[in-house]
């Protein structure tokens, strides 16, 4: 259910789930602001705790909003989009860091776990940031690579992940496919249509008709995928 509110003079709009749980989770992601809450919730205790967080919510919408140029800054209360959803750098009850998932509801405040975060160097930020990008995109590149060479009925290709400034994906006349390390931060589908166009490369090395043809066999949703990722540049 679509919800209209006003936080900090600002009109806001969230989606808002009623489930089985015992507090309300506020979560912002790429889709904006998704409020669970227990069944049994009434519209003035969601209202007053939106009230409550607003500062918190409008400063987490305008960072996220903003981040679909996704550039990173490597501070220690940065938000790491991945998969399309926001992490951050968190600690471990021993003391180490990691990297948590974005959320906050009505008895954790987020800004005080923010806080806790030690003051690390910006080197060690990225260093750390970076290696946790590298093996997230390796594993899910993989696994998304394995099912669409299955709908595509060909053998699974080598792949690398790119640094390339200017293009999502390549597929080279040896059949390796490269993704750029940036498309983990994306939302799956954008990364499985990115997945399939290489892929169909492996048959058709040009954009015929044919070429794409074979991309909506094996992933119908091409044009909206195509129009989307344009707008993250
Ligand atoms: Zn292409």
């Amino acid at each position: 259910m679509l919800v209209h509110t006003v936080l900090n003079d600002r009109k806001i709009s969230y989606t808002l789930k009623r489930c089985k749980r015992k507090s309300v989770g506020l979560i912002i992601n790429h889709e904006g602001l998704k409020i669970s809450v227990p069944l049994q919730a009434t519209v003035p205790h969601i209202e007053s705790i939106l009230q409550q967080k607003a500062d918190w919510i409008t400063k987490k919408l305008e960072q996220w909003q903003s981040k679909k140029s996704l550039a990173i800054s490597w501070k220690h209360d940065a938000i790491y989009p991945l998969l399309g959803e926001p992490w951050h750098i968190a600690l471990k009850p021993s003391g180490e860091i990691e990297m948590a998932r974005y959320s906050v509801n009505e008895t954790t405040n987020a800004e005080t776990a923010e806080q806790s975060v030690p003051q690390l160097s910006s080197q060690h930020i990225e260093k750390f940031v970076m290696a946790w990008y590298g093996q997230q995109a390796i594993t899910c590149f993989k696994q998304r690579i394995d099912i669409y060479a299955q709908k595509l009925n060909v053998p699974v290709p080598s792949f690398r992940l790119s640094r390339a400034q200017t293009r999502w994906g390549s597929c080279n006349s040896r059949g390796i496919i490269h993704l750029n390390w940036r498309l983990i931060q994306l939302p799956l589908h954008l990364i499985d249509y990115v997945v399939a166009h290489e892929l169909a490369h492996l048959i058709e090395m040009n954009h015929s008709m044919r070429f794409w043809k074979l991309v909506e066999s094996i992933y119908p949703q091409h044009l909206i995928a195509r129009k989307e990722l344009k707008g993250y540049g």
